[in-house]
């Protein structure tokens, strides 16, 4: 639920009980339908996941938000795709490979160490916000 931080500074304008508009800070208008699981911006009917719009329009309308999510990522619908036995794949030599790639000769990247310790955190990406793991709890 990465969407949490974006949903900030986004306005809710209630259209009926189940439908709102959603205005975000750059004056874009976002339809969302809560009932349907859909909004205007698609992530949510493509997802199946409620999109930063329809965040902030179940917080307004106080809906729990995991009803929002499809069915498809509960835990028993996930188990039942995996509940038949799945049988390993033969080995499947790569009997047929050219001669060109058996008599290449590969080898190791050069190493490049540099000065100074290695980096450990990621630089965010220019509109990505960072959450933290705890607030991913729902
Ligand atoms: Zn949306």
């Amino acid at each position: 639920m990465r969407h949490h931080a974006s949903s900030a500074g986004l306005d809710v304008l209630p259209v009926s009980a189940w439908t709102f508009q959603v205005n975000d800070l750059d004056g874009r208008s976002f339809y969302v339908d809560l009932e349907k699981k859909a909004c205007s911006c698609r992530q949510f009917e493509k997802l199946q996941l409620p999109c930063c719009h329809a965040l902030v329009a179940a917080a307004k309308a106080n809906i729990h938000i995991p009803t929002l999510v499809g069915k498809w990522y509960r835990v028993k619908v996930f188990g039942k795709a995996y509940a038949e036995f799945i049988k390993p794949v033969p080995d499947q030599p790569d009997d047929a490979l050219p001669p060109l790639v058996q008599d290449a000769q590969f080898k190791p990247p050069e190493k490049d160490n540099k000065a100074g310790r290695r980096m450990t955190k990621r630089i965010p990406s220019a509109g990505e916000h960072m959450v933290k793991a705890s607030s991913l709890l729902l």
